[in-house]
């Protein structure tokens, strides 16, 4: 590590005022999330002369997907063996533990339980376990009932799969370390600078102009690179891309354990996830501020950062709706979407499915929660995307662009890994 990097623990000074004039930089980053800091640090880390940016329309950064999620460091379970979601989560946990311990941020090792609670799941608990050990996931073992007690002493279950090493952070915290690294060794953040228009500049140096929605605010660059969570595909699609797949939002809302009862579980308790969808099932996770969030479920948003049942836009509603591929989408899966708008209105009916798990959970222990939004990336057959996927652009403008378009769960766990192959490929495809 150059002793640059030591300086990452200097306090959080990110830029919130208007860009004044032009300014000029060797690449620009659009999206302060977890996905463009972690790359941003990694480019300044690799290229340490080069002139670095990150641009974010709001006023602090994680103010999204990076901070409003379940904060569980997944060890790799999960994943098709082979995947670059199983090789990029199982390197990614490491990479966390690591970082997390050089710069100071407070994590939890609590481990984590996935229950068998009817004997039909049975057999899709050992598919797990198989492709848990094909993923390398360190000490993964398989426990009956007993150990399940003796692991969590309030969950019930047939067969369960311990991975011990999987943890808890705030993704959010983490989010601004990267920033403030970014920060220290040259980089700069730009907030409130929403990005609404690419265009090429007739300048050889400094080919491409970043517009804001402001009408003072212009960034002038060589090459960009956007990492936009739920507005990736609209930046691809500003510089000529194909607008599929199209993001589409579901809303994941959570449960609270009221402090009192957030005694009942140590660790997470996860369900045997449905192979047919990309969420792993409502589960109890403690968050390192000592409350437990139950949830979340998978509810379609009516606005693409709705974080409210009752937020709604009207032309990204259209838009959603008018997506053929959200339309075959909902008529494949017509029952899970109902039962899952059912139990976002009848806070009863997400309990009784929590107390499969831990049996002496009630409705009277828990309360509303918060809620985050998942970017999920969709095809127009109605498939959900579950991998990462880079896109360019057209003519001269397109050249100089990189879309990061996709960037599912567990991407904030994967985060750095995912920054060492995205600075791959501008390394690649920008000559850096
Ligand atoms: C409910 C939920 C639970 C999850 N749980 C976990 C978990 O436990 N563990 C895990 O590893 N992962 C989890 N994830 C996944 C993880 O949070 C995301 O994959 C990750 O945060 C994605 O990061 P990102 O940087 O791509 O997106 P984001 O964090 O959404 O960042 C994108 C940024 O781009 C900015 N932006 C967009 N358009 C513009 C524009 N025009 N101009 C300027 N800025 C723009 C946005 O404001 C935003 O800040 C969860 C996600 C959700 C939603």
């Amino acid at each position: 590590m150059s002793s640059r990097w030591k300086l990452g623990t200097v306090q959080c000074r990110y830029q919130s005022s208007s860009v004044q004039g032009n300014k000029t930089y060797d690449m620009v980053i659009v999206g302060g999330g977890i996905v463009g800091l972690a790359t941003a640090r990694e480019l300044t880390l690799r290229h340490p002369t080069l002139r670095l940016a990150v641009v974010e329309k709001e006023n602090k950064v994680a103010a999204h997907q990076s901070g409003k999620n379940s904060g569980v460091i997944h060890a790799g379970i999960y994943y098709t063996p082979g995947s670059l979601k199983a090789k990029l989560c199982v390197e990614g946990l490491e990479l966390a533990y690591k970082y997390c311990d050089e710069n100071k941020v407070p994590y939890k090792k609590c481990g984590k339980l996935i229950v068998a609670v009817d004997h039909e799941e049975v057999p899709r608990l050992d598919v797990l376990y198989d492709r848990g050990l094909k993923n390398n996931v360190r000490d993964l073992r398989v426990v009956g009932p007993d150990e399940i007690r003796e692991i969590e002493p309030n969950c019930r279950g047939l067969k369960a799969l311990h991975s011990p090493h999987t943890g808890i952070v705030d993704w959010g915290e983490v989010t601004k370390s990267y920033g403030r690294n970014f920060q220290a060794a040259g980089g700069d953040i730009h907030l409130n600078y929403n990005v609404k228009e690419f265009r090429t500049t007739s300048d050889p140096d400094y080919p491409v102009d970043i517009i804001s929605n402001k009408p003072d605010q212009t960034i002038r660059c060589k090459h960009v690179l956007t990492c936009g969570g739920l507005y990736a595909d609209r930046l691809a699609e500003k510089s000529g891309c194909n607008p599929e797949p199209r993001i589409v939002p579901f809303r994941g809302e959570y449960l609270l354990l009221k402090p009192e009862k957030c005694n009942l579980v140590n660790g997470n308790i996860y369900p045997v996830p449905d192979p047919q969808f990309p969420f792993l099932g409502v589960h109890f996770t403690p968050r390192m501020d000592g409350n437990v969030w139950l949830g979340p479920n998978a509810v379609l948003a009516f606005r693409r950062e709705g974080y409210h049942m009752t937020d709604f836009k009207l032309g990204e509603f259209i838009d959603a709706i008018s997506f053929r591929g959200l339309r075959k989408l909902a008529f494949k899966h017509l029952a899970f979407g109902m039962s899952e708008m059912y139990r976002s209105l009848a806070m009863s009916a997400q309990v009784k499915l929590l107390q499969r798990f831990v049996p002496s959970l009630s409705p009277a222990d828990v309360t509303r929660g918060p809620a985050g939004v998942r970017a999920q990336a969709l095809d127009r057959e109605g498939n959900l995307v579950d991998d990462f996927i880079f896109d360019g652009g057209v003519g001269s403008l397109g050249s100089r662009m990189l879309h990061v378009r996709n960037a599912p769960s567990p991407a904030a766990t994967s985060s750095l890994a995912i920054a060492k192959m995205v600075a791959d490929e501008a390394k690649k495809r920008f000559d850096l």
